[in-house]
């Protein structure tokens, strides 16, 4: 059954983030079932889902919750444009993402996946200053290693070679500044005093560059396609105050870690700040349906608001934008976090993750193993003495992948970075599990 479809798939299926012809050994797995943390091949193989399907599940799959949500807006509603008509599930969205999300986010801004979402945030802003007068701020800020979506307004405020490099000469100049992350840092240096080490660059970037730039575009925390890199939230508080000194836009994209990912609803939450944009998809639907949402402030939306023959209003569009079914998705999503302890489960899932990943940190051939909240994360090092990475070439982290699927876990190492990002229902076997196959996998694939 499984090679039957394999074979039609690759005749016509283009996949995402592939190098096609790996699958001429690397076999590709046609998923008929999931329920839960499960999800089940065509032959029956069961795997644990330990990065919800690329960071977008937050309770599971088959959720019986989100799923009657949907089949009843299904029989009243599949869809409508959003221009000129409105429905139920987009508005009631709106006002909990308002009331939930930080203060002063007071607008919300609806299209299909994360990188549009970031596109919005980069117009509007763009937009805002043109409407106010400010014709000379056409540039953004974005932070080395960071990871913006593929769109290329998106790429262009990336910085993760693998994925920028190759469409570089399309993309906007953008003005990159050194990351906070702390994986760099000195030996006994704190997290803390390295991330604001690293906001003396930020800071004379905006001092020079104010005049000319738009936004600041930053992932808070952690840089999830950057190698799940992570650092201090004082680079958030120190980034919001310098922003407002000098005139420029923050927008914190919370594309992966929103909704719970870094232990608060929000990462914002930890440097107790509000950013002028957030991007939020992903988690937003529960991992069902693509959606996804800019909030912004009043006094951007109101530089927007006027007579229609001054032509100031926003210009976007999506053909799905605020699709009633992904905001039903989001709806049952939101009523979870209402109804059960999330946040508080999620605190003993990851003191279950750290405490059984302690040991690893003495591996020969572990640099570090770093978490935040229900992201935790290992990077695999040739030579944990001398900081020397495994070169990219022989692919280790394809080992641990390989090997870990032959033990019924999905794991997608990025480069030499194991990490777990589980969907919040894991329970603390399912967690054991996952990391005794991380452990396993790391060991065979460092041996030689
Ligand atoms: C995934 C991701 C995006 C892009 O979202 P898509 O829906 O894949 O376009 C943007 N920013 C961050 C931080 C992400 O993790």
């Amino acid at each position: 059954m499984k090679s039957k479809l394999v074979e039609r798939d690759l005749a016509v299926v283009w996949h995402p983030c592939t190098q096609m012809k790996d699958h001429e050994t690397l076999p590709l797995i046609p998923i008929q079932r999931g329920e839960g943390v499960w999800i089940e091949d065509v032959d029956g193989n069961l795997y644990i889902d330990a990065i919800s399907s690329w960071w977008v599940n937050l309770f599971g799959h088959a959720n019986p919750e989100i799923n009657s949500a949907i089949k009843a807006q299904l029989d009243k509603l599949e869809h409508v444009l959003l221009a000129g008509f409105s429905h139920e599930p987009v508005i009631t969205l709106s006002e909990r993402l308002v009331q939930i999300t930080p203060e002063g986010l007071s607008r919300c801004f609806y299209a299909d996946n994360g990188s549009s979402a970031i596109e919005v945030a980069m117009k509007m802003s763009f937009h805002y200053w043109r409407n106010r007068g400010h014709h000379e701020k056409k540039r953004f800020i974005s932070i080395e290693n960071s990871y913006h979506g593929e769109t290329l307004g998106a790429l262009s405020v990336g910085n993760v070679p693998l994925y920028r490099e190759t469409y570089a000469p399309l993309l906007l100049d953008t003005i990159v500044a050194p990351s906070p992350d702390c994986f760099y840092r000195e030996e006994n240096v704190s997290w803390e005093a390295h991330s604001q080490e690293r906001f003396a660059a930020m800071e004379a970037l905006l001092s020079r560059h104010a005049e000319e730039v738009c936004a600041v575009v930053i992932e808070p925390l952690v840089q999830c396609a950057g190698y799940m890199r992570m650092y201090h939230p004082v680079y958030l508080s120190l980034l919001r105050m310098a922003c407002d000194r000098y005139g420029v836009h923050l927008i914190a994209d919370e594309i992966a870690v929103g909704f719970g990912r870094t232990g608060t609803m929000f990462a914002c939450e930890q440097a107790n700040i509000s950013p002028d944009f957030m991007c939020l998809s992903k988690g937003l639907t529960g991992g069902y349906l693509p959606l996804s949402v800019t909030l912004t402030r009043d006094e951007i939306y109101h530089a927007f608001y006027d007579d229609y023959e001054n032509l100031t209003a926003f210009l976007h569009s999506h053909s799905y934008t605020g699709n009633p079914l992904g905001c039903t998705a989001a709806l049952a999503t939101l009523d979870i976090f209402v109804k059960q302890p999330v946040l508080e489960n999620n605190v003993m899932l990851a003191k279950c993750m750290h405490d059984l990943t302690e040991d690893l940190q003495e591996h020969p051939h572990v640099a570090e193993v770093r978490q935040c909240g229900m992201i935790l994360a290992i990077e695999m090092i040739k030579d944990r003495k001398k900081r020397e990475p495994y070169p990219w070439q022989e692919r280790r982290g394809l080992k641990v992948y390989r090997y870990a699927l032959s033990k019924g876990v999905l794991l997608r190492p990025i480069g030499n970075v194991i990490y777990l990002m589980p969907p919040y229902i894991i329970t603390p076997d399912q967690i054991k599990t996952v990391i005794n196959v991380a452990r396993e996998g790391i060991e065979l694939a460092t041996r030689d």
